[in-house]
């Protein structure tokens, strides 16, 4: 009996030992704060980016997930993934949690949880300067589009009657390709594709007027995480109450929401 309580102890033990490491899906730093492993794919500017030569990543989602971090008495640990590779990657525990303007839909829903929504999104498009037969979504048939793999451009364009679609691994790659006239149009996040007209290589193209579909963005967890679904939520409701959300909104695009 006593031998049967003893093994009955250990086995606790060691449950509440891994528990401890893996249980909250964060670990200790060496100066003893909490580590929060972000995923992200370093290519959606305003929000994550990097500029050349610099070192950290910067963005909306960057300051966003910091303060979301700090909240929880954690440090947030950004690793760059392509942006189909986030969902793996959240599913195989290798990080926590996703910021990457993802937009929260049914079917992401099936394999991750997601936060609150933090940021009201949705899709336009890019053309040539001197396009002028593309005015509106319903113009694209006929026509060849780049999207970048695994977005909600993607599913969208895939389902548009009579249109070539390319996918490509970053909205960089599809404004390349728009360029060289390899494309006729860009499907892409609306704030992004703005973003990308105000900067100075984005020579001899344009964004258009029709905007489809709002999008909300969130903060994907794993699914049977509650708890860091909880803790984030709380954490961004404490960062819309004390101000710190509306710094970070401005700072980047330049308005109160
Ligand atoms: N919001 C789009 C999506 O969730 C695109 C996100 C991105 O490219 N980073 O699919």
């Amino acid at each position: 009996m006593k031998k049967i309580k003893k093994i009955l102890a250990a086995v606790l033990l060691s449950a509440l030992a891994i528990f401890a490491v893996v249980g909250c899906g964060s670990q200790q730093t060496g100066s003893g704060k909490k580590v929060l492993k972000v995923g992200s794919a370093i290519d959606f500017a305003p929000f994550e980016f990097q500029d050349e030569g610099e070192t950290a990543y910067q963005g909306f989602d960057m300051d966003l997930i910091r303060a979301v971090a700090k909240e929880m008495g954690s440090e947030a640990e950004i690793q760059n993934i392509g942006f189909d590779g986030l969902i793996p990657a959240l599913q195989a525990k290798n990080i926590d949690v996703i910021i990457s303007g993802m937009t929260i839909n049914d079917e992401r829903k099936q394999k991750v949880g997601f936060s609150d929504p933090y940021y009201r999104s949705g899709l336009t498009m890019v053309v040539r300067s001197d396009e002028e037969t593309i005015k509106s979504f319903k113009d694209l048939k006929g026509h060849k589009v780049a999207v970048q793999i695994g977005t909600t451009s993607a599913n969208m364009v895939k389902e548009m009657e009579g249109v070539t679609v390319t996918e490509l691994n970053t909205p960089a790659d599809c404004f390349m390709e728009l360029k060289a006239r390899g494309v006729d149009a860009v499907v892409n996040d609306r704030p992004v594709n703005d973003y990308y007209i105000k900067q100075s290589q984005a020579v001899g193209v344009k964004s258009l007027e029709d905007k489809l579909s709002a999008e909300d963005y969130g903060i994907a967890m794993a699914k049977d995480n509650a708890d860091l679904q909880k803790k984030i939520n709380e954490a961004l409701k404490k960062l819309h109450d004390n101000g710190e959300y509306d710094k970070i909104y401005q700072k980047w695009f330049g308005a109160s929401k």
